[in-house]
């Protein structure tokens, strides 16, 4: 019997960090989270488990984040009842990350189920009910950071903080191989030097296989420290002020609307910053902000305490829709924050819609923006945008920041992996697209001496036996549940991507420009052998819209 190691998920992708450890006393699983991002990867969220749930001893978690945790509920929907062990905060969070992620599932179930129905359709089913997160939360298992568990016969796991979010570990695992034992280190999500709430992120050396994630595997970000980053959020919030509107900020529920709370916190009680009134608005968040109440005890970087962490008398943390909307009246002097930190979903779209037509305000991006969100369309420099339907002119500040990841860059991911060597077998790099790895592959040979064979980059459903003293020799599954190509490569996206960029241009040039280039598209399309449009050469064709960015 050897061990096996399998990768079911953020394998040439960032989402849906899922493994799979076979060993002679069982197996077990490393998270199992959502697909996200474009058509073909989300796909896989509803496509058969590659292996049967009911065979799994139980589940160990790095953190909470939905690409690591929302296909949980999936799994006891498909009959598991075994225990998933995590950290206290990680439990916190998924009291209220689960539940809603089963909202948003059945949401989306319901939209297409009435989008088929128009067309005579068959009805669809969500990936998986509100039932099946409760279920999920009953098994729900924690222990503390640096001390042994043994979660099964034949394997022992200790939890490392990762500096990532609030209760992110790196999982040390040990797994018996006859009399001999193999060494695993599972870094799940690595946050940077620099972070409010957390020291660096831990963890021993020495070990037989090391499992990094790569998210910014190929990017260095500036350095700066954390005074440094609440300067620059100081002078974004005195200028927006300056203008006299409001400053629109959306922010991800996790991690990045209590860091923003904190440092607006700081500078108001310096005198630095003088809001009139600060809104937290997302009902999610505020459930959050209370499970980071809870757990300032563990926090490293906070010198205050529990009841005065986020606690100023200006904060306004609203969960009812009837104080939503009263923020509607408020013409400037506030900071209002909201979810999603995309803005193509939840109460931000209404802050949004409200604010963005007004010269006088501000808004502004703390955080990555995918294309076709309607916060990338806004970011790229649009001059209207669809929101609920309407189409909205863009005469806000739109600014953005660039400073506060969770993710540690590529300095930072080379750090943690030349602390955590020697690694006698091999390194597996996962979690990150195939630039990103491939640059930090090219790194860590480089400069810790490795052989290429000993650093793997894995693809979706690969696996790997591993011994105790030796290189991983490398299985491909029979059958792939991806073509790889199509991780990449997706029409939505490139559709999506090309009506921005033909609505910006259409928007921007002269008359005769304009012209030119719709033009010159309608010959590509006669010489690709499209039907001519009924008024060729004589009436312009009719512009396309920025992408409707809606639910
Ligand atoms: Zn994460």
């Amino acid at each position: 019997m050897t061990v096996t190691l399998h990768f079911h998920g953020a394998a040439g992708t960032v989402t849906g960090s899922c493994y799979r450890v076979v060993h002679q006393g069982g197996q077990f699983l490393v998270d199992c989270g959502l697909f996200q991002g474009n058509k073909s990867v989300r796909d896989l969220n509803l496509k058969p488990t590659p292996f049967d749930p009911k065979g799994i001893d139980f589940l160990l978690l790095t953190h909470a984040h939905i690409d690591h945790a929302g296909l949980l509920p999936k799994l006891y929907r498909e009959g598991w009842r075994g225990p998933m062990w995590m950290t206290e905060p990680t439990a916190g969070l998924l009291e209220y990350l689960l539940p809603d992620s089963a909202g948003i599932q059945e949401g989306e179930a319901e939209r297409e189920t009435r989008k088929r129905n128009r067309r005579g359709n068959e009805p669809v089913g969500p990936l998986y009910r509100m039932e099946d997160a409760e279920e999920a939360l009953k098994h729900r298992r924690t222990c503390p950071y640096g001390e042994w568990i043994e979660p099964g016969p034949g394997v022992r796991a200790r939890y490392w903080n990762a500096g990532h979010i609030i209760g992110s570990a790196s999982i040390e695992i040990e797994v018996k191989d006859g009399d001999k034992v193999i060494r695993l280190m599972f870094s799940g999500d690595i946050g940077p030097d620099e972070k409010v709430f957390y020291n660096e992120p831990e963890g021993p050396a020495g070990f037989d296989y090391i499992l990094c994630e790569s998210t910014y595997g190929g990017r260095e970000r500036d350095d700066y420290t954390l005074v440094q980053r609440r300067e620059a959020l100081k002078q974004e919030i005195n200028q927006a002020l300056g203008r006299g509107g409001n400053l629109v900020i959306p922010t991800f529920a996790v991690e990045r609307s209590q860091e923003l709370l904190h440092d607006i916190g700081v500078l108001i009680k310096s005198g630095e910053i003088d809001p009139r009134l600060v809104f937290l608005d997302s009902p999610l968040a505020s459930k959050v902000t209370g499970v980071y109440r809870k757990y300032a005890k563990m926090f490293d970087d906070v010198e205050l305490g529990a009841d005065e962490l986020f606690n100023d008398p200006r904060f306004r943390i609203i969960e009812a829709v009837e104080e939503s909307k009263a923020i509607n009246a408020i013409r400037g002097g506030a900071i209002i924050m909201s979810a999603s930190g995309m803005a193509d979903a939840g109460r931000i779209k209404h802050h949004l819609r409200n604010n963005l037509i007004r010269g006088n305000a501000t808004v502004l991006f703390v955080g990555y923006q995918a294309p076709g969100t309607l916060g990338h369309v806004i970011l790229s420099g649009a001059r209207e945008a669809r929101i609920h339907g309407t189409l909205v002119p863009i005469r806000a500040t739109i600014r953005s920041m660039g400073n506060y990841s969770a993710h540690a860059d590529h300095s930072e991911l080379m750090d943690w992996i030349s602390q955590r060597l020697p690694a006698h077998g091999a390194i597996f790099l996962t979690h990150g697209e195939d630039e990103e790895r491939k640059a930090l592959r090219a790194a860590i040979m480089s400069a810790d001496g490795l052989a290429g064979d000993q650093i793997i980059l894995p693809l979706l459903d690969d696996y790997f036996e591993l011994s105790a003293a030796g290189i991983a020799a490398k299985a491909r599954a029979a059958t792939q549940r991806i073509d790889p190509v199509q991780v990449h490569s997706d029409w939505h996206n490139a559709f999506s991507d090309f009506t921005i960029r033909l609505s910006q241009q259409l928007q921007s040039g002269s008359d005769a420009e304009k012209l030119a280039l719709m033009h010159a598209l309608q010959d590509k399309l006669s010489a690709l052998g499209a039907p001519p449009s009924p008024g060729h050469r004589t009436t312009p064709i009719t512009p396309v819209e920025s992408r409707s960015v809606d639910e």
